[in-house]
């Protein structure tokens, strides 16, 4: 078998979701390579809401932004801090419109579709299965309630990211919500921590946090979400092939943000390729963000109580547009800087020798 069809280079793409989707959406600007989809589909997730600063790379997201908010707000018990920004909205997407969007511009990209493949046929293989996450590694889990209430009841005007007044009994735990009108909203609790909860203590976290601190007593749930996501540089799936997406080390360890450098890794896989040559797929976090991101968890894991003033420190710290470009890899040495005073210094010092001598491949 020839690895090129009509001289162009095969490539098959395993896995049809936010990454190999993505890419196949714009095979047209890739007229060398020749894409094949390879997904069964008997692991097709559910919908659900994607999150991400509107960064200048996102930009053909807008026509498909459900909302988006120019202010944002991170709480704990004793502190909050508000964002505002010109530049970098935060935006919200509903992950199927995406895809089947995706989906139609691979179809007319001639983006090849199939259940499965014999791997003997010689081409690249772009690999987008979950890796091999270590039994133990720190996840970002959470469930999520889109909800409707009678009454005005959210402020529409500015998303909240973090709230910490909620039960820290596990772990890290955080009121994620998304207003996206004064009466519908999506609440979401999220852990950081090694051990998926009970399904009981995220509905506890969000009825309560509706009924204490929002104040809302006349709502209905419209749908549900759940995901886990793993926090960490992992083992590819198969190591012969090229990882993209979570299997190509895209979702950023420290905040569990994927989907903005997904399509970073995407523009990376674009702007680099040649005629002839097999496409390249770069990792879109640095070596330097990786070692603070794992420092960070480590800090996390061990000193959870902390995470309330470590977020609030961290967003205090930067301006709304500062905070946008930290979270989504932009960050230069100044504003490193910043973050970096604003943080406890012993526990993250004891978290940068943990680092320097523990080999344990789990985060
Ligand atoms: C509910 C949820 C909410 C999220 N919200 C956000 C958010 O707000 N912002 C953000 O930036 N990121 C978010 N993420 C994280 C991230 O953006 C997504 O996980 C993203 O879909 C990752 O893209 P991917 O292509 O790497 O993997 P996926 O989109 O998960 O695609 C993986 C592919 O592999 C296939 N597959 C899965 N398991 C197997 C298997 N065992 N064998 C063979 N094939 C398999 C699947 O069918 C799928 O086609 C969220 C994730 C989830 C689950």
């Amino acid at each position: 078998m020839s690895n090129k069809l009509f001289g162009k280079t095969k490539i098959t793409l395993l896995g049809a979701g936010c990454a190999s989707l993505s890419l196949a959406a714009r095979a047209n600007e890739l007229d060398a390579f020749d894409f094949t989809i390879v997904d069964s589909g008997a692991y097709s997730s559910k919908d659900h809401v994607w999150g991400f600063w509107c960064m200048p790379w996102l930009l053909n997201t807008n026509s498909m932004s459900r909302k988006k908010w120019f202010k944002w707000k991170i709480v704990s018990h004793d502190k909050e801090v508000i964002h505002s920004t010109d530049l970098f909205p935060y935006s919200a997407i509903n992950r199927n419109e995406w895809i089947s969007n995706c989906n139609k511009k691979a179809l007319n990209n001639k983006v090849h579709f199939k259940e499965k493949t014999l791997l003997n046929d010689i081409s690249q293989i772009l690999d987008s299965r979950p890796p091999k996450v270590p039994e133990g590694n720190m996840l970002q889990h959470f469930v999520g309630y889109e909800v409707e209430s009678k009454n005005d009841i959210f402020d529409d005007t500015t998303a909240i990211l973090m709230d910490f007044r909620c039960d820290q009994s596990l772990g890290m735990h955080f009121i994620y919500c998304l207003p996206f009108s004064k009466r519908q909203a999506l609440i979401e609790s999220t852990l950081f921590t090694s051990e998926i909860a009970p399904s009981k203590f995220y509905d506890n976290a969000i009825k309560k946090y509706l009924n204490k601190i929002i104040g809302a007593d006349d709502y209905k749930i419209l749908r549900e979400e759940k995901g886990a996501i793993p926090l960490g540089v992992f083992e590819k799936r198969n190591p012969l092939y090229d990882g993209i997406g979570g299997n190509g080390g895209a979702i950023r360890p420290s905040s569990g943000y994927a989907f903005s450098f997904i399509q970073k890794q995407i523009d990376k896989i674009i702007s680099s390729s040649q005629s002839g040559n097999k496409l390249k797929v770069y990792v879109p976090h640095s070596r330097f963000e990786l070692l603070m991101d794992r420092i960070f968890l480590k800090v996390l894991r061990r000193r959870y109580e902390l995470a309330p003033r470590i977020f609030t420190n961290m967003a205090n710290s930067l301006s709304g547009d500062e905070f946008a470009k930290f979270l989504n890899g932009e960050a230069n040495i100044k504003l490193w800087t910043k973050v970096i005073f604003a943080m406890p210094k012993i526990p993250f010092i004891a978290g940068f020798f943990e680092t320097l001598k523990n080999k344990d491949p789990r985060w």
